[in-house]
């Protein structure tokens, strides 16, 4: 019998010895399991953060709903920092909320306009880098066009530029990144079905 068999065993085997576990201050949404979040990440010696989601996770039924639920994600989140670093996750709205911390700028009208019309200035410089691409190689006629690392990480920057004012606009608007994200890929979706991809027009 394993360490863990014979540990769960002898706790069935006495059911009148009772442990710090029989009890529980405030509720019984941990008590009721067969076995107990504290039981589990106290064998399995887990971290804070590990801990804390596999809490929030089992409890969230019977007692906060929702917000547990958050809560969860809210550690996941944490632990995705500080152990992976922001940049290595894809998550829209954690990019946005670090796009929100640079975002230092004038209030022209309303605060939308000004990431507004830097978002056009943005895309124009996308633009015109391909267009100097165009102009001052063989690029275009090149029989296996080729981009250079030099071109790419020029372009990087721009595209990130675009990013940033796209993110901006989004959150003056009240609209989180990764709505804006899922609604374009719910959309394109949508058309790809429907055979109308390829046509123009916004509702199709
Ligand atoms: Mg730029």
């Amino acid at each position: 019998m394993s360490e863990e068999e014979v540990f769960y065993h002898s706790r069935a085997k006495v059911p009148a010895e009772q442990t710090s576990l029989d009890t529980q201050v405030g509720g019984d949404h941990y008590k009721s399991m067969a076995i107990q979040p504290i039981e589990f990440i106290q064998k399995n010696q887990l971290p804070y953060c590990e801990a804390a989601v596999i809490k929030y996770v089992c409890r969230h039924r019977r007692k906060n709903g929702r917000q547990d639920v958050e809560k969860a994600i809210h550690f996941l989140e944490m632990l995705l920092e500080m152990e992976y670093g922001y940049h290595e996750t894809n998550d829209f709205d954690v990019y946005q909320a670090l796009a929100e911390e640079t975002a230092i700028y004038p209030t022209l009208g309303h605060t939308i306009v000004y990431p507004a019309l830097g978002l056009n200035g943005e895309a124009g410089e996308v633009a015109e880098k391909v267009k100097k691409l165009c102009r001052d190689s063989d690029w275009l006629t090149s029989p296996v066009p080729h981009l250079s690392a030099q071109f790419k990480e020029s372009l990087k920057k721009e595209l990130g530029d675009v990013l940033w004012y796209v993110s901006e606009v989004a959150r003056q608007a009240g609209l989180t990144l990764s709505e804006v994200a899922n609604t374009n890929i719910e959309k394109l979706s949508k058309r790809k079905q429907n055979g109308t991809i390829g046509g123009s027009g916004d509702d199709r």
